[in-house]
């Protein structure tokens, strides 16, 4: 599978955390995600305190 394909795939698919599988919300994704709007930390897996400092962007 080709990288844009992946992109797409991804882009239509409900993003997950990368950290634990759970589904999380675009916004989520974006407020609290890396430039690629991929989470590595959602608030089943890790604190909200914890995410606003940036947990979510570092793998
Ligand atoms: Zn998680």
């Amino acid at each position: 599978m080709g990288v844009m394909q992946e992109i797409q795939q991804r882009s239509t698919s409900r993003p997950r955390c990368r950290n634990c599988g759970s589904p999380v919300s675009r916004r989520f994704c974006r407020v609290f995600g890396d430039n690629q709007d991929d989470v590595y930390g959602c608030m089943d897996c890790t604190s909200m305190r914890k995410l606003t400092k940036g947990a979510a962007t570092s793998k």
